[in-house]
């Protein structure tokens, strides 16, 4: 947890001799609270005080990175326990288990499968981050050809999963470029594990069945050497997963507890699609930032990601399109206008709807700071004198030869004013989004 400035200046010297820069202690401790200045500009600071201030300015969730390049995977260095707080910073990576019992044409193909997972949704690609290989067989030469084909099939993040640290040694070697995750199965070869993670500059995700052991663990692996370290729960109920999950969370946010203060991991522990849907995104939801799962299905795949996408949407800050006017198929002259907000998802389902009618037309997006249509009428951001400007200021008059616009049926209120500041004749158009086909169909 972040240090006050009357913390820090507890930990200062207190003899304001303005040496660093600032006219008293507690002027240098509110700068250094504010991170306007480091802590080496004062020379009378003592080595416990040092120590004590180095420490807290440390994230309570260490960041920790998989891979390289643009697809790298970024989890932890979340400050809060409730996205409403302030925000979620890294989204929860989405990996899928192969294992290396699998034939290797089978393994190529279940790779190209999952490189197709890629979707758009509010003008954003959602996709998955991993693949994580599994070595079930026991077999080295199998582990090591089922983690060539991840290396060169596909460009997701790998992740490598055995219990035995020579088996991952030689995956290592074919692609330790690619900075993978380290799983430690059994965690009576810790040591040996974290070993050939320090040499090899990679993260190691230690395996833990009991909460009340973890600390000595992690401890352990720091010991030797390795920085980034995830917790891979593998305790045996969803719901002791998920409150192991909070747990952590708890605990390194509220308690400052540093060797619980990593990014946590699982695995589904389901085969039925259903079940393992509910449990991934209860995962997404509830503190894991790394869920690994069995199914490769689109319609599997594509709730998850959106429930990450919702979740990992900054509160304070709606997803927005740009306001401007948006051409829907072969727009003409006698193409209909209609007019709403510039709420990313308000958007593209009217997008959506009109696509669907057939019926090429304009859609105006007003700026309405990125609230639905409701919401930002309430507000007073999607009101008469506000649509009227952007009808006004948008170049909408020069692209059709009539002048009527179609405002949501929810705003119907601002049709007799809007009419009387812009001049144009509007028209009340459905509620509902999905109301659109119809009314466009029928509209001259
Ligand atoms: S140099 Fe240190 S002791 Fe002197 S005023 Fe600044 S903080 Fe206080």
């Amino acid at each position: 947890m972040a240090l006050s400035g009357l913390d820090i200046y507890k930990l200062l010297p207190k003899t304001n001799c303005k040496e660093c820069g600032y006219a008293t202690c507690l002027a240098f401790a509110m700068a250094l609270a504010q991170k306007k200045a480091s802590l080496d500009k004062c020379p009378h600071v003592t080595l416990k005080a040092k120590e004590a201030l180095e420490s807290a300015s440390q994230p309570p969730i260490k960041l920790v990175t998989i891979g390289v390049g643009e697809k790298k995977l970024e989890m932890g260095n979340e400050t809060v326990m409730y996205r409403h707080e302030q925000k979620f910073y890294h989204p929860t990576g989405i990996g899928f288990l192969i294992e290396d019992t699998l034939d290797l044409d089978k393994i190529q193909e279940v790779i190209s499968k999952i490189n197709s997972l890629s979707f758009e949704r509010v003008g954003l690609t959602i996709r998955p981050d991993l693949v994580c290989i599994k070595n079930s067989s026991g077999d080295k030469d199998k582990f090591v050809k089922a983690a060539e084909a991840a290396v060169s099939k596909t460009g997701l993040n790998i992740a490598l999963y055995s219990d035995d640290a020579a088996k991952i040694l030689e995956a290592l070697k074919i692609c330790k470029d690619r900075k993978p995750l380290m799983i430690c199965g059994d965690i009576s070869k810790l040591d040996e594990f974290g070993k050939i993670a320090k040499e090899n500059s990679v993260a190691i995700a230690v395996t833990f069945s009991n909460i009340e052991e973890l600390a000595q663990l992690t401890d352990r692996v720091k010991k030797s050497g390795v920085e980034e370290i995830v917790l891979n729960i593998k305790t045996d109920s969803l719901w002791k997963r998920i409150q192991d999950a909070t747990s952590i969370r708890r605990t390194a946010l509220k308690k400052n507890l540093r060797p619980l203060g990593y990014p946590v991991m699982a695995f589904t522990n389901t085969s039925e699609a259903d079940l393992e849907l509910a449990e991934a995104v209860s995962y997404v939801a509830k503190y894991v930032s790394l869920v690994i799962v069995k199914s490769i299905e689109k319609d599997f795949v594509f709730p998850i990601l959106v429930a990450r996408q919702d979740i990992y949407t900054d509160p304070q800050k709606p997803v927005q399109v740009e306001p401007k006017i948006y051409e829907i198929g072969k727009v003409t002259k006698d193409s209909p206008v209609l007019v709403t907000t510039n709420f990313s998802i308000t958007y593209f389902t009217v997008a959506g709807e009109v696509e669907a009618s057939k019926v090429p037309t304009y859609i105006v997006c007003c700026d309405a700071e990125g609230m639905s249509v409701l919401t930002a009428w309430a507000a007073e951001k999607f009101t008469a004198e506000k649509i009227a400007e952007s009808i006004k200021t948008n170049g909408i008059a020069d692209k059709v030869s009539h002048k009527k616009i179609v405002i949501p049926g929810y705003v119907a209120v601002l049709s007799g004013k809007l009419e009387e500041l812009s001049g144009w004749t509007v028209e009340v158009g459905p509620r509902e989004a999905s109301g659109l086909p119809a009314y466009l169909k029928g509209w001259k």
